[in-house]
Formats: structure tokens, C-alpha cells, sequence
């Protein structure tokens, strides 16, 4: 590094990020079947920040068709530790932009500036040797045996992150493909499993990212309840329903056992049911629901179905 260069990463102004929001974050490449092998980030100041700065970063080092590949070596796999922070800052700018090879990267918990390891990375290296030594004479070289115990991640401790040790307080994943940036969001529906859920389907290598929808679609997974997933689900249903019975000839009674059908795996109240929500849309009570369907022709079935479906989620059923 050189002088003008400043270790510590500045306080970020202008990013509208909610406060008291933790800045540490996962960085990580995919692994196969949804897995993905993942360092602590300690600066990742908010998904737009970091995703720029992500993107920035393959723009100017990791922009050939191996750029995967190099960043993984690099980000990953070269830095047990994690990171501090990824780029740099200058005394004339601020920001922390990303860095050219052959420039450090950014700044890890295991290396020192001069590229050496830290004296407490190496502590812990020889301690886990030791750990490797002591297990293989007692026939026990599980690496459960051998890695530090638990699955602390995060300033200073030297671990692999899978989706199965992300942990606690962080609530972004950022996964590097080889054609975008893909973040995953701590899923406010599920608090309690810590399952991840994708905000942004795709955000390619070079091109601009729009901060509006960055956030909007970050806090919506993080504001989602079960109860919208319930209601999501239903609004499907209905719609599914009115697919089918626009496409086969039958009785029109048919609507209840088709919404029964679809159902038949959603394990939620009657009350919040399709069956309900039908009779909503209608102005009716669900047991004035079956005569009422009986009296609709069948194009006034399928209009209700939508409608039902639209009052619970317009995002994704519009109204007709
Ligand atoms: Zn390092």
C-alpha cells in the first residue's frame, strides 16, 4: 500500500441504509445444488455499496472469461481470515473503490500489508496442525476434529462459510457467478431457520445497477412475513384454478373440488384459505359460496378466481 492510502475504511455518507444495520456480510461463489463456500466481509456498508463495489471489482480485475476462477483463488480460497474490506480508499477519494492486480485486493484478517501472515492467523494455523497431529495418532482425522469448534465466523476467526454456518447478525449474501452478482437476504418470513432467500434474480458483470430496485427488492425479502407467503401462495392457487377450469368442459361445481385440489398440500387456516378468499372477493359468506358458483356462468367463475387472487397479491395477479 502506499501512504496516501488509508487502512481503516472511512464512515459511508449518502447511502440510505437503515441504522444500527450490522456491516458485516458473506461474500461466496457457488458450489453445486444451491451450496456455496463463502468468506466474512467486515465493510460491506449495505447491498448497494457492496454490490457496486463487487462489480466494480470484476469490471477492473477479474474481467477475463477466468475471472471466476481468479477471483475465487483470491477471494476465497487464498484468505482464510476474511476480509476487512476489499479495495482501497485515498486520501483524495474516500469511497473505497476497487483495486487493479497486482495491488492487494483489499485488507484480510490473515496476511499483513507486506503480504506475510499475521502472527494471530499463524497462531491459530499451528494450533489446528497440532489439532491434525493429536487426532491422527488417535486414528480421528475427521476435519470436524481438526477446524476451530463452532461455527464462529467473522473478525479475526479463520473459517469457511456454507449456507449451513452462516453466521448470526449477518443477513446478506452476495454469490459471484460467472455472469452477475446474485444477493441473497436473511428471509424475514423464515427468522428463526436462517434461510437465505434471492432479492435480486441477476445483476451482470458490467453493467449499472439501480440502486431503487436494489433496495426495494432487498427489504421486501427482509420485511416478508409467513403470513404473505400464505397469502402468495392462495392468489396462486386461485389463479391455477381458473386456468384449469378455463381449459376443461365440466359442470361448474367443478370450481370447489379444482380449489380443494390445489390445496390439498397447503397447511394454513380455512380462514385464510383459497375457499375463503373466494367468497371475500364474492361479498359472501363461504357458505353462501356454493350456490353462488352454481349461478355463475363459467366465464364469471374464472373472473372471480382472478379477482380473489388480485385482492391478495396484485404484485404478481393484477387485476384484469
Ligand atoms: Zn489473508
Amino acid at each position: 500500500m502506499t501512504s496516501s492510502e488509508i487502512h481503516t475504511p472511512p464512515a459511508t455518507a449518502g447511502e440510505s441504509e437503515p441504522q444500527q444495520e450490522p456491516s458485516g456480510a458473506v461474500i461466496a461463489i457457488p458450489a453445486g445444488g444451491g451450496a456455496f463456500r463463502g468468506r466474512y466481509l467486515d465493510h460491506a456498508p449495505g447491498p448497494v455499496a457492496t454490490a457496486r463495489l463487487l462489480l466494480e471489482l470484476f469490471g477492473v480485475r477479474y474481467r477475463s472469461r477466468e475471472g471466476l476462477r481468479r477471483a475465487a483463488a483470491e477471494l476465497i480460497y487464498a484468505h482464510p481470515g476474511g476480509w476487512r474490506h476489499l479495495g482501497a480508499a485515498t486520501s483524495k477519494d474516500r469511497e473505497i473503490r476497487p483495486r487493479r492486480a497486482p495491488a492487494p485486493v483489499g485488507a484480510c484478517y490473515c496476511h499483513q500489508d507486506d503480504g506475510t501472515p499475521s502472527p494471530a492467523y499463524i497462531e491459530a494455523a499451528l494450533a489446528a496442525h497440532a489439532r491434525a497431529e493429536t487426532a491422527h495418532l488417535h486414528g480421528n482425522a475427521s476435519a470436524a476434529s481438526v477446524l476451530p469448534p463452532g461455527t464462529s465466523a467473522g473478525p479475526g476467526h479463520p473459517a469457511l462459510i456454507t449456507r449451513g454456518s452462516v453466521p448470526e447478525g449477518i443477513d446478506l449474501i452476495y454469490l459471484m457467478y460467472r455472469d452477475g452478482l446474485l444477493i441473497e437476504v436473511r428471509d424475514g418470513a423464515h427468522p428463526d431457520s436462517g434461510r437465505f432467500t434471492p432479492a435480486i434474480v441477476e445483476l451482470p458483470w458490467g453493467n449499472e445497477i439501480d440502486p431503487v430496485s436494489v433496495e426495494s427488492a432487498v427489504a421486501a425479502v427482509r420485511a416478508r412475513t409467513p403470513a404473505d407467503i400464505a397469502r402468495a401462495k392462495v392468489a396462486e392457487i386461485l389463479t391455477e384454478t381458473a386456468d384449469r377450469l378455463r381449459a376443461i368442459p365440466a359442470h361448474h361445481d367443478l370450481v370447489l373440488h379444482l380449489l380443494a385440489g390445489n390445496s390439498r398440500f397447503l397447511s394454513i387456516p380455512r380462514e385464510h384459505g383459497p375457499e375463503t378468499a373466494l367468497a371475500r372477493a364474492a361479498g359472501l359468506h363461504t357458505s353462501e359460496l356454493p350456490g353462488h358458483l352454481h349461478r355463475l356462468e363459467r366465464g364469471e367463475q374464472i373472473q372471480l378466481l382472478r379477482q380473489a387472487a388480485s385482492l391478495l397479491n396484485p404484485a404478481t395477479h393484477p387485476a384484469l
